[in-house]
């Protein structure tokens, strides 16, 4: 085992060859620990938006949107204060100890998201909702559609998009 590595702890010491970090005991014994790149590690973002929409199906009359998407289908609008958490996996880079830099998540979900759903109608100012029903659920699955790529350019993959819509009600999904 190389030794001229960095000193973690009194005890405890990261051998960049091996990757592995190796802890002595008190009787004087040294057990290593497993990789820390074969850890999977999660890491998560969390931004706000608001915005209007409304849940209704022209095919439908007012009276069966109503009684399918309740409050949601009101004819003049509403709005909601969204949270969204993104949620990011994979391995620990060795280097920086990060699995990625949390503020270029951050800057993926500005521009990809964010800056195109904030303060805007769902229905109808957003380029990756158009045509579709804006409920939380296709929510979840379009945003996962906007932040698939930049995400693996970045060395990880997306674990989970979750939308708050209320207090009382959220959604998850994890990509299939
Ligand atoms: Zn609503």
């Amino acid at each position: 085992m190389v030794q001229s590595s960095i000193t973690m702890t009194q005890t405890s010491y990261f051998d960049f060859e091996s990757n592995k970090v190796s802890q002595k005991l008190s009787f004087g014994a040294f057990v290593t620990f497993a990789p820390l790149t074969n850890r999977m590690i999660y890491i998560t973002r969390k931004e706000t938006f608001s915005a209007a929409h409304k849940l209704s199906r022209q095919d439908w009359s007012e009276e069966k949107n109503r009684e399918m998407f309740g409050k949601c289908a009101n004819p003049n609008w509403h709005g909601h204060n969204y949270d969204l958490t993104v949620t990011v996996k994979g391995e620990m880079n060795p280097d920086t100890g990060f699995v990625a830099n949390l503020s270029d998540i951050g800057k993926i979900l500005k521009s990809k998201v964010i800056d195109k759903v904030d303060h805007r109608n769902l229905n109808m100012d957003v380029d990756f909702m158009q045509g579709k029903l804006p409920s939380t659920e296709v929510l979840a699955t379009e945003i996962w559609n906007q932040l698939e790529k930049d995400i693996n350019a970045l060395g990880c993959k997306l674990h989970s998009i979750k939308i708050q819509e209320t207090d009382k009600n959220y959604v998850e999904y994890f990509g299939n």
